[in-house]
């Protein structure tokens, strides 16, 4: 389900045929190059699943809808051949079980690759589904998940009851997506589209019962870095009248904005769990401030550093600098000695050179001002 704060990145358009209309909800995904539209759906909404904090669990009055699988792939490839889309993103709610679903879902997938379409293809799996299911799955898709939606077993349980056990039918299913995308690789299929070779995926829900950042942060890292994982998705809850969950507080926006920073410091800059551990409060939240100059703060020993000798993995940890960044400066200095505030200007220009400027070694004397405010530790 959206929420409030993606809604805008929503729209709906309608395709009509000689004989129905139908509406259909066009998601602007983010993109390196931009914004991607793509038709995001569900394949079917009834659900016999009773997750705690779901719109459409079993037993809420609300509109339910379906689409028939050759009817998803028609559209679909009408709307990419008309240029409105670029692609599809498929979920599915499980109306009688995860195996009939996802049959329904690779039929649609397999109709469409049939028809020529060539296009990206999102697909969000069931929790539970067999392992041939997967494989075949992601012959046909781009990218594809299964979402977690709880960063450990006891959470899962509270927030998804009759999902059965985390480790078993969500883990592992996300694990074997995995297998079968590296095995693909392996045999260097040669095909433009599908063998998720856009990666794999997955979403928590953060903040609808007891937990702390903590254990999204463990589970992050154990993704990132063992599964190899190429993205991970928060959503912050958001209480929904009917829901047994109705009257707990939302997440807080930050929360779900620092765990992103987070998640994003152990996939793109190589930081570990344990090192970030440090940064948590006592009942494992994070702080309210770009986690990196939390860290930084905690190993104030390590700066400033001298940008003429730092290998890649120091540059990176000071905040204010990226991977792009880091590597221009690598570039940079073959050329130049980075001494005073106006060598780094010459490669960072002068607002994020004196943003960075209070973690580098550097002999200006104009910096006083600059190293007084780490030192007080102010953001
Ligand atoms: S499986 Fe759970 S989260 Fe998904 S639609 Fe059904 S009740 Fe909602």
């Amino acid at each position: 389900m959206p929420t409030s704060r993606i809604r805008e990145k929503w729209r709906f358009l309608t395709v009509s045929s000689r004989w129905d209309r139908s509406t259909v909800p066009i998601y602007e995904a983010s993109s390196p190059g931009g914004y991607v539209p793509l038709l995001k759906t569900l394949l079917e909404s009834p659900c016999r699943n009773d997750c705690a904090y779901c719109a459409l669990r079993a037993g809420m009055r609300c509109p339910r809808e379906a689409w028939e699988p050759e009817e998803i792939a028609r559209i679909t490839l009408r709307l990419w051949e008309d240029g409105k889309i670029r692609g599809l993103f498929l979920s599915s709610c499980v109306r009688k079980d995860p195996e009939s679903t996802v049959e329904k879902q690779l039929e649609a997938l397999r109709t469409l690759r049939e028809m020529g379409y060539t296009g990206y293809i999102h697909l969000r799996l069931m929790p539970g589904i067999s392992r041939h299911h997967v494989r075949e799955a992601v012959e046909l898709a781009d990218r594809l998940g299964v979402n977690l939606e709880a960063p450990t077993g006891d959470i899962f349980s509270e927030m998804c009851p009759s999902k059965g056990d985390f480790r078993e039918v969500v883990l592992k299913r996300l694990e074997w997506i995995v297998d079968e995308v590296r095995r693909a690789a392996d045999l260097r299929v040669i095909s433009t589209f599908g063998f998720g070779r856009a990666g794999v995926d997955t979403q928590m829900v953060v903040g609808a019962v007891h937990d702390n950042d903590e254990q999204y942060i463990r589970m992050v890292d154990r993704l990132y870095r063992g599964l190899g994982l190429r993205r991970i998705y928060f959503s912050g809850f958001e209480p929904i009248d009917g829901t047994p969950l109705e009257d707990n507080p939302p997440c807080p926006p930050y929360r779900e904005y620092r765990l992103y920073q987070v998640s994003f410091l152990i996939r793109d800059y190589g930081f570990k769990y344990e090192e970030l551990k440090g940064i948590l409060d006592d009942g494992g939240f994070l702080p309210n401030v770009d986690p990196k100059v939390a860290l930084a703060r905690l190993e104030a020993d390590r700066f400033p550093i001298n940008l003429n000798s730092a290998d890649y993995y120091e540059i990176v940890r000071v905040p204010g600098i990226g991977p792009v960044t880091a590597r221009k400066i690598i570039d940079a200095r073959k050329n130049l000695k980075i001494e005073r505030l106006s060598d780094l200007e010459k490669i960072l220009g002068p607002t994020l050179s004196r943003r960075v400027a209070p973690y580098i070694d550097l002999k200006d004397k104009r910096l006083t001002y600059f190293s007084k405010r780490f030192q007080r530790g102010s953001t």
